[in-house]
């Protein structure tokens, strides 16, 4: 058998696609273009990657990016004054503060001055209740893009065993709530968990989210599983001097065994800017008191 590879990257452009559709229809009925600011604090050389990479996508989908750059040494004080400003700023629908932040400032306390009606991350602990409760809010941008390929791939999920490796409040716990909502039966694995493959292989979907090397194994899955494969890993490549991708599934072990998977990279890494246009946009539309169909995104 070898599993089908679940194509994150082309979702992840027509996603983005159907949101450029939709930031048009924005603008020709608000008068103005959806908003997405973020704001990164230090030189941290994979948040300007990111940062970088959100501004260009923001801007091709049809939405206007507002950057802020501090430096690392910046006051705390500072920071909150800006996401102050943007939240009362009505050209701004989205706030995403870049983490991690520098040692010297407290995360949650910078993510709880976003106002939750602009928090397009989802971290806020506003939005975190309301996705515990079932009610609309805003959802984590990288479970939210696991859950749009599983519901791609496998259809109904009800019913199914959902095992997720991870329980961080950007990746694990979303997922789970995520998952439940759709009525599977949620297991939620983390460093304490014992006996990890027997949990694992009663798995019918797998979301790995560990940040360990393809730790998991393909004799941990159940035959047929739907693998989803949140981590990035950089490792020694074989040409000596290089690095290479992986995730936190041996990919090519698991291909014999999986129903489906997705790559590292190529696979859920591409879908979570794509979910974060989705998110301001969706926020742009409720800011600005306007009907998004049911289902449009
Ligand atoms: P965290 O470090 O916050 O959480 C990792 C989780 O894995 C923890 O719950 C930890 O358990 C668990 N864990 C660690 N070691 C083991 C082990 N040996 N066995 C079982 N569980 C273990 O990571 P994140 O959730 O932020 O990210 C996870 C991975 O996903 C990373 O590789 C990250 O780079 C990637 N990522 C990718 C994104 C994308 O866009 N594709 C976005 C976000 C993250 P415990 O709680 O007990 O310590």
């Amino acid at each position: 058998m070898s599993a089908d590879i679940i194509d994150g990257k082309a979702f992840a452009a027509t996603l983005r696609a159907r949101v450029a559709g939709l930031a048009r229809a924005f603008e020709d009925a608000a008068g103005r273009k959806a908003g997405l600011a973020v704001v990164l604090v230090g030189e941290d050389p994979a948040s300007q990657v990111y940062v970088r990479s959100k501004g260009k996508q923001t801007i091709e989908a049809g939405m206007a990016s507002f950057e802020h750059r501090f430096p690392a040494e910046t006051a705390e004080a500072d920071l909150l004054a800006l996401v102050e400003s943007l939240n009362v700023d009505s050209a701004v629908d989205g706030i995403l503060v870049q983490l991690p932040l520098p040692a010297h400032m407290d995360e949650q306390k910078v993510i709880s001055a976003i106002s939750p009606d602009k928090d397009v991350d989802g971290f806020h602990v506003i939005n975190a209740g309301r996705l515990a409760v079932g009610q609309p809010g805003f959802v984590p941008c990288t479970p939210l893009g696991c859950l749009m390929l599983l519901k791609d791939k496998l259809g109904s999920l009800s019913g199914l065993n959902a095992v997720i490796i991870g329980r961080s409040n950007i990746v694990g716990k979303p997922m789970a709530q995520l998952l439940l909502g759709e009525s599977c039966t949620v297991t939620i694995a983390h460093s304490r968990t014992r006996d990890m493959p027997e949990v694992v292989r009663r798995a019918d979907i797998v979301v790995a989210a560990v940040g360990r090397a393809e730790m998991v194994k393909a004799d941990w899955l159940k035959p047929g599983a739907c693998v989803i494969d949140v981590g990035i890993n950089r490792v020694a490549a074989a040409e000596e001097g290089k690095t290479r991708l992986v995730g936190d599934v041996d990919f090519a072990g698991a291909l014999d065994v999986a129903g489906s998977i997705t790559p590292v990279p190529g696979g859920v890494g591409p879908m979570t800017i794509a979910v974060l246009l989705r998110n301001a946009l969706v926020a742009a539309y409720r800011n600005a008191g306007l009907q998004l169909a049911d289902g449009a995104i």
